[in-house]
């Protein structure tokens, strides 16, 4: 997938501002930030969106799931946070590759659900 835009941040060709890594999982600052904390969490292997998910992959998007709640407390989001997967057009997703919005550091008041 070397056309792909999150595929090229965790490989390193192109910069981000990372503030996790494991095996499965790659977090950075998202470069548009929709409040004092906001995180893109994606994992390694290149999946489109949620779905594309299957049995064979799923691990990796748990993967995703089980890193949050360790990056959001290392951020100090101990008051709560938002995490927000867009998935195709109605949704805004702009990048096809999946990836977890973690948001927090304030007030967050724009509730859909
Ligand atoms: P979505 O609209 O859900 O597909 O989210 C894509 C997100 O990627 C947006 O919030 C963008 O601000 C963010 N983004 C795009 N390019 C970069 C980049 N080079 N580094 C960090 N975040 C990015
Ligand atoms: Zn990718």
């Amino acid at each position: 997938m070397n056309d792909c835009l999150f595929c090229k941040i965790i490989a390193g060709e192109i910069p981000s501002s990372k503030v996790y890594e494991d095996d499965q999982v790659f977090a950075f600052r998202d470069i548009n930030p929709q409040a004092p904390v906001h995180v893109l969490v994606v994992p390694k292997e290149h999946i489109s969106s949620l779905n594309e998910v299957t049995a064979e992959n799923a691990g990796a998007a748990a993967a995703c799931l089980r890193a949050i709640p360790a990056i959001a407390a290392a951020e100090g989001l101990a008051d709560g946070y938002r995490v927000i997967t867009n998935c195709g057009a109605d949704a805004g997703q702009t990048v096809m590759h999946l990836h977890f919005h973690l948001i927090g550091g304030r007030k967050l008041g724009e509730k859909i659900v």
